[in-house]
């Protein structure tokens, strides 16, 4: 038995809120919804962060997202979606199995657009400014890294 819960969601051991699945993927409501409608996207098997997964099984998750999305928006009437995947504990992520998050956003100040707290889903994001010579190094390095592998 996996001790992922989420591998366990997705192999039906576990109870979940089904909305999608096929042979790579797996999507279902999230327990704790930030709005209503919050849905969440796994691989069936357990991959702590997105860099640990494998090609066929991203194209999956890539070819999944956006008919989830246009789900969620069907089903909630919502105005926007925020896609989001905490990649790593730095980044906020709990369950270490991967995961994007479909949260739907509200036009209504608020009032259904924070969960039961109702007080607003909001980014703090906090610009700075990129330089000539930070993007010709962090080019550089990508650039080493993709060719690697
Ligand atoms: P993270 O912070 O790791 O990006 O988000 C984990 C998400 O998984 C949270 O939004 C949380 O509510 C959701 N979650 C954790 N355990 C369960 C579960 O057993 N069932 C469902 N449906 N969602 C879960």
């Amino acid at each position: 038995m996996s001790d992922s819960i989420f591998e366990r969601i997705a192999a039906g051991e576990l109870p979940s809120h089904k909305v999608y699945e096929d042979a790579h993927t797996f999507a279902f409501l999230d327990i704790g919804p930030v709005t209503r409608g919050h849905t969440l996207l796994i691989p069936r098997t357990c991959y702590e962060q997105l860099d640990d997964v494998p090609a066929e099984v991203g194209a999956a998750l890539g070819a999944a997202l956006p008919r989830l999305c246009a789900a969620v928006k069907a089903a909630t009437g919502c105005a926007g979606v925020n896609v989001l995947q905490n990649n790593g504990q730095a980044a906020g992520q709990v369950v270490p199995h991967v995961h994007f998050h479909l949260i739907p956003r509200y036009n209504d100040g608020g009032a259904g657009d924070g969960g039961a707290a109702g007080v607003g889903f909001k980014f703090n994001w906090p610009a700075g400014d990129l330089t000539d010579a930070d993007a010709a190094d962090l080019k550089a390095k990508m650039a080493a890294a993709l060719a690697d592998g």
